[in-house]
């Protein structure tokens, strides 16, 4: 996988006094991966040390009062050209920077306030279709043993849980708000595993529930509200799907982004539910570019082939009707299940980082789909999955 980084996040003396700033976490991404370090605004040879810069309206002025919008712009195609030469499909960037600050950048008075805006060369970077995050976004994303990425399995999926090293076991009977006569389907387990997949600490659910079986959109969250509980800050979602003809393939998937059919929210019981500080939770980016960046990344270096679309959560249990495939084709839907909308929606109330992966094991609403067959699908593409899985917590 190929990223650009902020060369002063790498530890050059870029910066406009003449610093950088070193950051450890993108230091081991970028020792993951293979990187380039740009800097916009020495790329337009602007001195170091200059005064520093801001922007205001649509201008970037040195503080000075020199107007320097003309060299940014200069400096940021130069940066992008190098970075798309690279083939760089990730930028790590200097957080509220003039020129590389993400969504949110100083207001131009030079009193430290930020406010929302793009930085010159993050916005180019952005036009052309490049994933770009701060390395805030890479530092919150970094697992360790207080905060370990949970990776929550569905059918025919769980098998990822004997990959752990354990620590110790749950059984889900003792998770505060896991309904205890649940029974797990074909395919699942109820024990969730605390330890570390090749030393990357992880918690792994291999099992949940669903509201077709008659549990609350709460009892469905349950093991969400658990994992954010353990420290979790990283959530992988992964489970069994239809895929939408026409709009993608049987296989493995990516999740870009969802739309709740279930007719049910976790938030809408929201009256008592812990660490959750607003039911009016931004779904905007409800499945972290981050993740779903570093997860192509690697199903591209290990010839994996994933497809990449949005999924449609249904109340279930019945398969589709040939109406429903249609009007799911409509809506631009590419992945169809009956898990993992709800979970998804709890995780962003509770300030987590989610990856969605999913495995269309048949095409929606095709005839003669039975649990057995998703199950045997899942089985063919396990070796995938797995080296999918493993290869995205390397580069956590
Ligand atoms: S332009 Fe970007 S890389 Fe260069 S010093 Fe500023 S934040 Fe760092």
């Amino acid at each position: 996988m190929r990223i650009a980084l902020s060369a002063c996040l790498a530890g050059w003396p870029v910066r406009y006094d003449g610093s950088s700033k070193l950051t450890r976490a993108v230091q081991e991404l970028a020792a993951k991966t293979e990187a380039v370090c740009v800097c916009p605004e020495t790329s337009a040879d602007l001195p170091v040390p200059r005064p520093p810069a801001e922007q205001r309206g649509n201008r970037v002025w040195l503080k000075n009062g020199l107007d320097v919008t003309a060299d940014f712009e200069r400096g940021s195609q130069c940066a992008l050209a190098t970075v798309k030469e690279f083939g760089a499909t990730l930028a790590v960037l200097k957080a509220r920077s003039p020129s590389c600050g993400v969504h949110e950048i100083y207001d131009g008075t030079y009193s430290g306030k930020v406010i929302s805006g793009e930085g010159v060369f993050a916005r180019r970077l952005e036009e052309e279709g490049i994933c770009v995050v701060t390395e805030k976004t890479v530092e919150s994303v970094k697992p360790s043993v207080e905060h370990p990425v949970a990776l929550v399995l569905g059918t025919g999926l769980g098998h990822l849980a004997r990959l752990v090293k354990p620590v110790r076991r749950i059984d889900y009977r003792d998770i505060d708000g896991f309904p205890i006569d649940a029974q797990p389907v074909d395919g699942h387990k109820f024990e969730a595993t605390i330890g570390t997949i090749d030393d990357v600490p992880v918690v792994v659910y291999p099992g949940r529930v669903h509201l077709y079986q008659g549990y609350s959109a709460a009892e469905v969250t349950a093991l969400v509200q658990h994992a954010h509980h353990l420290g979790c800050r990283d959530i992988i979602f992964a489970g069994a799907t239809g895929s939408v003809p026409g709009n993608a393939g049987t296989g493995l998937g990516i999740i870009t982004d969802q739309i709740n059919l279930t007719g049910t929210n976790p938030l809408a019981e929201w009256a008592g539910l812990k660490n959750v500080k607003t039911p009016f939770v931004d779904m905007n980016d409800a499945y972290s570019p981050y993740l779903r960046t570093l997860a192509r990344g690697v199903a591209d270096d290990l010839g994996i082939t994933v497809e990449e679309g949005i999924f449609a959560g249904l109340l279930g249990p019945n398969f589709e009707t040939p109406a429903e495939v249609n009007m799911l084709r409509a809506m631009n839907v590419s992945y169809a299940g009956v898990s993992t909308a709800l979970e998804v929606i709890m995780a962003r109330a509770l300030g987590m980082n989610v990856l969605g992966l999913t495995l269309a094991a048949n095409p929606a609403g095709a005839r003669g789909t039975t649990h057995k067959s998703v199950l045997e699908a899942a089985k063919r593409y396990a070796d995938d999955f797995e080296r999918l899985v493993r290869g995205i917590l390397r580069l956590l």
